[in-house]
C-alpha cells in the first residue's frame, strides 16, 4: 500500500494552503472535509442514518443535509455529538480508504490525507507520518477575522474550542511553521517532501 501522510493543524493555521503546496509537487490530496460531505449526500445510507437519528428537520429545502443545523443540534450535547460521530467516522474512514486504494497506481510516492481532527479522533496513529501545520494564536485569529469576517470574540472562541496546538505538535513527525510569508512556508513544504520521498522511495510501496 502507498504510504498515507496525515496533515493537520489548528483552525485557520493554513492546512489547505499547505495541502495545495503538496499538490503542486504532484502529491494526491484526500480532504476529510470533502469526504464528510460526500458520505451524507442525498441518497446515501449516511444521510438516511442521520435523518433516522435526528429527524427530517436537519434537511434543507432540497433534501440535502443542512450541516449548520446538525452542528447546532450537537453543540454542547455530548451524547448527540457521539451519535453523530458514530455515523460519520466509520463512513469517512471507508471513503478515505477507497480513495487511497484508487491512488495505488499513481506515480507519487505517498498521498496526503488532510483533516482538522486527525489527532482528536486518534486517526493520526494510523498514518505513515504526520505533518502538523502550526501558527501562532495571534496569526490564527487575524486570519479568521480576515477570511471569515469573525469578531475577535468569535475567533477566540473557535481557537479555544480546539485541542491545543502543542498537543498536535507533540505527535508530529514534521511541523510546518506557517507564521510568515507563503514563500517561507513553501520552502518548508519542499524540504519535508524531500524527506518523505527519501523515506518512502520514489513511488514504490514502503
Ligand atoms: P480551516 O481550519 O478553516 O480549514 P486552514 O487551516 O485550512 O483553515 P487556510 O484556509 O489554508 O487554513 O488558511 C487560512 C487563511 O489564511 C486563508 O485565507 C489563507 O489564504 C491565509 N493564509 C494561510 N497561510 C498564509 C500565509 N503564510 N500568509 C498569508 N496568508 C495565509
Amino acid at each position: 500500500m502507498k504510504p498515507v501522510v496525515g496533515l493537520t493543524g489548528g483552525i485557520a493555521s493554513g492546512k489547505t494552503t499547505v495541502s495545495k503546496m503538496f499538490a503542486d509537487l504532484g502529491i494526491p490530496i484526500i480532504d476529510a472535509d470533502e469526504l464528510a460531505r460526500e458520505v451524507v449526500e442525498p441518497g446515501t445510507p449516511g444521510l438516511a442514518a442521520i435523518v433516522e437519528e435526528f429527524g427530517e428537520d436537519v434537511l434543507d429545502e432540497e433534501g440535502g443535509l443542512d450541516r449548520k443545523k446538525v452542528a447546532d443540534l450537537v453543540f454542547g450535547d455530548e451524547e448527540a455529538r457521539e451519535t453523530l460521530n458514530a455515523i460519520m467516522h466509520p463512513r469517512i474512514g471507508a471513503a478515505g480508504a477507497k480513495y487511497v486504494q484508487g491512488y495505488q497506481d499513481h506515480p507519487a510516492p505517498y498521498v496526503i490525507y488532510e483533516g482538522a481532527l486527525l489527532v482528536e479522533t486518534g486517526a493520526h496513529k494510523g498514518f505513515s507520518a504526520l505533518v502538523v501545520v502550526s501558527a501562532e494564536e495571534s496569526v490564527q485569529r487575524l486570519r479568521l477575522i480576515a477570511r471569515d469576517g469573525f469578531t475577535v470574540h468569535d475567533a477566540n472562541a473557535r481557537i479555544e474550542a480546539q485541542l491545543p496546538l502543542d498537543r498536535k505538535v507533540a505527535v508530529a513527525d514534521f511541523v510546518v511553521s506557517n507564521n510568515g510569508d507563503l514563500e517561507g512556508t513553501r520552502r518548508q513544504v519542499n524540504e519535508i517532501h524531500e524527506q518523505l520521498v527519501a523515506r518512502f522511495g520514489s513511488g514504490e510501496s514502503a
